[in-house]
């Protein structure tokens, strides 16, 4: 049986290496933290959302971002302090401008089989994560805006996705708690919400069931690779020790490209930082107040989530910080 490693113990990490165990392979996780999920996979929007599948690779989003830097409680914030990691990924970011539209389409087109997996995973391992099936509502203020996500609605359509215009009365009976001046929405009826943090757990209890070896606690210092085997040397507190298997998976979210140029790949991805409140519900008049349907506003970047019965939680902010 081929032996696999896998770097990283979020929900990208836990779900590659419960679909190598069902594959046959015999896998071993390597996570620093003491659980699963406890970095950016721990609390973010919520949102399980194909309809927010266009890239932001826009000359609008640079414009957006320009004028935002003036501004403090902008949802986009850049540090303009150069570093060769900033500007190389803004190069980048810029170089592919040109595949807007395609990689919007692609975009679109993988987020509706990764949740197709994910809930087919979830059934069949009886994960529950508090996930409700109520739809995502894109809000905007402007014509502006709504204009701009009819021409999205047409890529995500080329990529498999229906989601609808919306008036702002069918928006308030989409979801009674809305309230503000509205131009208009786009609803996806196929969207969903739900908790990644007991989604990943749960999902990694399943992996263990499947005999993936989950090393919680355990931080990797290297990875290395001689073209047949790959090395993981894990840090203990005075000595390291070295595991080798015929091949390693690295889905270490942002420590990914420190570890992937180990092995002379490029994986240029630049950390982002982002806040999220989760709010209980205790008890029936906050659960009857708090949106069921889960809200995005693009011109804020903020995204809002129903957690369960009891729980509610916004999101949003992107600090390209360091
Ligand atoms: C505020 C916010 C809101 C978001 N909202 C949404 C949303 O609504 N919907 C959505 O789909 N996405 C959302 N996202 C994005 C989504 O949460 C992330 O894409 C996802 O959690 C990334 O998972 P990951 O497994 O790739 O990375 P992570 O969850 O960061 O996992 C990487 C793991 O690797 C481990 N690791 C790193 N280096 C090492 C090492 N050397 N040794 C051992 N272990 C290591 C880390 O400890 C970590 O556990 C949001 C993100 C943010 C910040």
């Amino acid at each position: 049986m081929q032996s696999v490693a896998v770097v990283g113990g979020g929900i990208t990490g836990v779900t590659t290496a419960y679909a190598l165990a069902q594959r046959g392979f015999s896998v071993t996780l390597f996570e620093r933290h003491r659980y699963a999920a406890m970095d950016t996979s721990f609390a973010n929007g919520g949102q399980l959302s194909a309809s927010n599948a266009e890239v932001w690779t826009h000359w609008s989003t640079l414009v957006k971002g320009i004028k935002w830097m003036l501004k403090n409680d902008a949802p986009l914030l850049v540090n303009p302090k150069p570093t060769w990691h900033k500007i190389s990924w803004f190069a980048e970011f810029m170089a592919s401008m040109p595949q807007y539209r395609q990689n919007t389409i692609d975009t679109a087109r993988l987020a509706i089989a990764a949740r197709q997996h994910l809930f087919a995973w979830a059934e069949a391992e009886g994960v529950d994560f508090d996930a409700r099936k109520e739809g995502i509502l894109h809000i905007y203020r402007d014509k502006k805006g709504f204009d701009h996500a009819g021409s999205v609605s047409q890529l995500l359509a080329q990529g498999g996705l229906e989601r609808r215009a919306v008036t702002p009365e069918e928006m308030r009976s989409i979801e009674p708690t809305l309230a503000g001046q509205y131009y208009g929405g786009y609803f996806t009826e196929s969207d969903s919400t739900g908790d990644i943090h007991k989604f990943t757990q749960g999902m990694a209890a399943a992996a263990e069931r499947l005999g993936v070896r989950c090393l919680w606690g355990s931080e990797v210092a290297r990875v290395a690779s001689d073209g047949q085997r790959a090395t993981v040397t894990l840090r203990h507190t005075d000595q390291t020790t070295d595991h080798h298997f015929d091949a390693l998976v690295v889905c270490a979210g942002v420590g990914s490209r420190a570890l992937a140029a180990q092995l002379g790949d490029r994986v240029n991805i630049y950390p982002v930082k982002g806040y999220s409140i989760t709010v209980n519900l205790l008890d029936e008049q906050s659960q009857r107040a708090a949106p069921t349907v889960s809200l995005l506003d693009d011109e804020t970047k903020l995204v809002t989530s129903r957690l369960g019965t009891d729980r509610f939680r916004v999101a949003g902010t992107a600090e390209c910080a360091p």
